[in-house]
Order: structure tokens, then sequence, then C-alpha cells
């Protein structure tokens, strides 16, 4: 997926710019990178991220660096930023969402015959990259921004580190969240004086309280903005109609962030209380697959009144990184060295587990083959969401499959014995077909019992409305 980040203040904004973007790592395992303008021009390094921390990467580098003007990107694909010089100037640009049109916007751009673009691996087109071809076409930045909107089949979130400011521009669909925060900080606090004044613009709202920033706007669908040390400008306002992505909030955000004022770790409380309502079910223990299962959990356990325990805990002193290789056999070896068990807490015990989602189902039958060894009487499995049953057309997932490798799509092939072209019904909680579904699933990852989170419950724990939200990868609706 991925998440940038920026920052221009009056003072020095390195540091800020370094933990903030260090705040996206959950969103991507790939290329980390930070550009900062100083006085001999742009600094800039992309690092590699796959085996090491974006900190651990950057911290040498950034000691003697000086600069009021930077941004920083995770990401899961591309090399950013990228830094460019056009008719527009000197400029830095990151970007997160996915161009499904990119060879078509490329054809299109190559129709000039002076434009090229860098191949990067396997024949592919930077989609940054891109994205400053189709700005550079335009006679502004404002112009260029827009362009991009309206060209773009996906999602595209831009950041701009430019000689007016830092411009931010909202996929058009707001399908991730982008947020402004402000801070006073001052050199000296026992000498007081004039404070320093900065400006933040975020993906994930969780990096504003550590870096002493307070949320001072949110960008609409569409919207356009140039941060300056003077504040928010607005560009181009904002489209009425929204698709915020409803995985925010299940699987991939960030507990401490907030977006379109639903934080994420209340609405898996919510969400788990919901699941909860739902059924009566004969329990020792309600627990959480570690990190995005336990805020589900947590409030699955306070509305039944069933105990929240922890029988497994996360090796985090070398297992860190939240999100997880992409060769699936290096994937399922983290998973099980991650993951440790508490065999006191499962002999002989009735567990009810909450995780965010069921992707392939290969890592929770690993775990829950585990818990039996450790001589578990029975294990229970809650999704927080239901079966996913379409791959993300709007976002870069690095951690998604193939869409005949999802556990449900799977199960319907032993069902029928091909893919009907129709999947509604299997949608349908109330339908034959979505429970014959459930139950071949349950069935192949040797669960006691399964029973997903139905849509509804999900999207009014979210409490956005369904019109505005993303929900494509479980009803294959637009
Ligand atoms: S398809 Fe699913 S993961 Fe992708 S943006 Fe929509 S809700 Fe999010």
């Amino acid at each position: 997926m991925g998440g940038f980040f920026g920052v221009i203040s009056q003072g020095d904004c390195v540091a800020d710019v370094y933990f903030g973007t260090d705040y996206h790592s959950h969103l991507g395992t790939s290329k980390g990178g930070l550009a900062f303008w100083t006085q001999d021009g742009f600094n800039r390094s992309i690092h590699n991220i796959e085996n090491t921390q974006f900190r651990a990467k950057f911290e040498a580098e950034l000691s003697g660096i000086k600069s009021s003007i930077g941004i920083g990107c995770i990401s899961d694909k591309e090399p950013q930023p990228l830094t460019v010089r056009s008719h527009l100037g000197s400029y830095a640009i990151s970007t997160v969402g996915r161009i499904n049109n990119i060879d078509a916007i490329a054809d299109k751009a190559f129709k000039n015959p002076n434009i090229h673009l860098l191949e990067i691996n396997k024949g592919q087109i930077n989609q940054t990259e891109l994205v400053s071809v189709l700005m550079d076409s335009e006679k502004s930045f404002k112009e260029g921004l827009l362009a991009v909107q309206d060209a773009v089949e996906g999602s595209c979130s831009v950041l701009i580190l430019s000689q007016d400011g830092i411009y931010a521009s909202r996929d058009k669909l707001g399908r991730t969240p982008l947020i402004v925060g402000q801070k006073e900080a001052y050199k000296d606090e026992a000498q007081g004086g004039t404070p320093e004044i900065s400006y933040c613009v975020t993906l994930e709202s969780c990096t504003l309280t550590n870096l002493g920033y307070k949320k001072v706007y949110e960008l609409g669908p569409g919207e356009i903005i140039l941060l300056t040390t003077e504040g928010v400008q607005k560009i181009a306002p904002a489209r009425e109609k929204m698709r915020i992505c409803a995985f925010l909030w299940v699987y991939y955000g960030y507990p401490s962030s907030t977006y379109e004022g639903t934080n994420v770790e209340v609405m898996r409380y919510k969400n788990g209380a919901a699941m909860a309502r739902a059924e009566q079910v004969e329990v020792d223990m309600v627990a959480g697959i570690p990190d995005s299962g336990l805020g589900h959990a947590i409030g699955y356990s306070n509305e039944s009144k069933i105990p929240f325990g922890r029988p497994f805990v996360k090796y985090t002193p070398t297992w860190a990184r939240s999100f997880t290789p992409k060769n699936q056999d290096i994937r399922s070896l983290v998973a099980r060295m991650k993951l440790m068990p508490i065999p006191e807490l499962v002999m002989g015990k009735k567990l009810l587990f909450c995780d965010d989602s069921i992707v392939r189902g290969t890592q929770m039958r690993e775990t829950v083959n585990l818990l039996y060894r450790c001589y578990a009487k029975e294990v229970h499995v809650r999704p927080a969401c239901p079966p996913l049953l379409y791959g993300c057309k709007y976002l870069n997932f690095s951690a998604f499959p193939h869409v005949m490798d999802l556990a449900a799509r799977k199960a319907i092939m032993t069902l029928e014995g091909g893919m009907p072209e129709n999947l509604e019904d299997y949608s349908d909680p109330a339908s034959e077909k979505y429970n014959g579904m459930v139950d071949c699933i349950g069935k192949a990852l040797n669960f006691s019992t399964l029973k997903y989170q139905n849509i509804h419950d999900m999207i009014e724990a979210i409490g956005i409305g369904a019109e505005n939200l993303c929900t494509y990868c479980w009803t294959g609706k637009e």
C-alpha cells in the first residue's frame, strides 16, 4: 500500500519528517524515501526496507542536514520520492495508490515524442514518475494535479514538495485519508520568544500527537491544498462522492489513527461488540490475533463478559514489523516464528479468536494447529469482516494474494468445481451458498466454528455511512 508525510516549518523539520514517515512503516515493506529542500538544492535518499526498519536505514544520513521543508514515504512498490526539474521548477513528488490504466496513460503521453519514462523491474513504469509527467504537461501544479485526478483509474493521492510549499492532493474518491496538523514550538522553551510554526500533512493521523502536532484540517475527496508556514491554502475544492477504504479500520490502519472522525481502535471495539451481540457461544477465553485482531477481541470480550486473554504473544524484539514478506513460504515461516503460544493458557481451554480477516487462511490454519498441539479443547474463529471475495482494485497491497488464492474463492471452487460468474449469493449471509462456503472454509482450516462479521454491523461500527465507504473486496460492488 504505502504512506507519506510532509512538513513545512519556520524552523528545522528534518526530525519531524524522519519520525513522521517512520510512523507509516506498517503500510509498506519495500522502499523508504526522504527528500529535503536545502540551501544546496534537494537532498534525497531512497532505501530498500525489506529486511531492515526505516529508521535504521536513514538515521546516519540525517545528521548535518538542515531543512525547513521535506517529505517522506513508505512504498510497497516503486522507489520514491522522485526529484524532478521541469518547467514547473524543481520539486519532489510522492504518491499513494494504484494506477490501473498506467499503460494507457503512458501511451497517451508518448504521443509527444519528447517524452520518455524510465523502466523499473520487469519492464514496469514507476507510477510516481508517470504522475510527474502528467503534471508537467500542464501549466501549473493545480492544473497538473487535477489532470492526474481525471486521468487515473484506481486511486492516487499525491504529495509535492515545491518552491511554493507542499501541495497535497487526496485521491478523487478519497480512497485513502489525508490530514493536516499544526504545531507551535519554542526553540528554547525557558527563554520564551516567538514560537516556530510548522504544518504537517499525513496519511496516518497517529503521527500527530507524539510529534507535537494538533489536527487542524482533513482533506475531502479530490481536494487539493498548498501548505505554507502561513497555513492551509485551498487550491481545489473537495468533490462530493467519497469511497474511503473500509479495510483501513478493520485491518491496516494504525489503532491510534482517526479518519473521517472515527478512530481505528474505537471502531474495532464497536465491531467486536457487535459480533458478540450476534451470538451466544460457550468459551473460556476471548483472544485476538496480534496486532489488528486485538481491538476486535477486546470489544467482543467486553460485550460478552467472557474474559479476554493472550494465549499468544508476539516476539517483538526482532520480529517487529507488522506487514509480512511477499514470498508465501517466508511469510509462513515469519508468522510461525513471530507468534509464541503460552501453553498454560491454552491447555484444555475452549478459545475464541478474533482476527481482522481471513485472506488465504494458511496462517490461521497454522496458528490453530499450533493451539491444538498445545492441547486447546476448541478453537472458534471470528473474522472481523465478511469473507473476502474480490481482490482490491484500488490500492496496492503486497499482502493481497491473487484473487483465486482467497480462502473464500478456494471454498467456492471446491463446492462448485469451477468459479460461477455471479458471486452475489456468496456475499449474502442469509443464503445457503454463503453458509456452505463458510462451513467449507471452517473445515479446511480446522476451526471448531467459524462465523464472519456481517457487512452491516461492520459499516455501522465505522459510522460514516455505507455510501461513503469502499467495500468492493467483500461485495464486488463499485
Ligand atoms: S477493495 Fe477493499 S481493500 Fe481495496 S479500497 Fe476497497 S475496501 Fe479497501
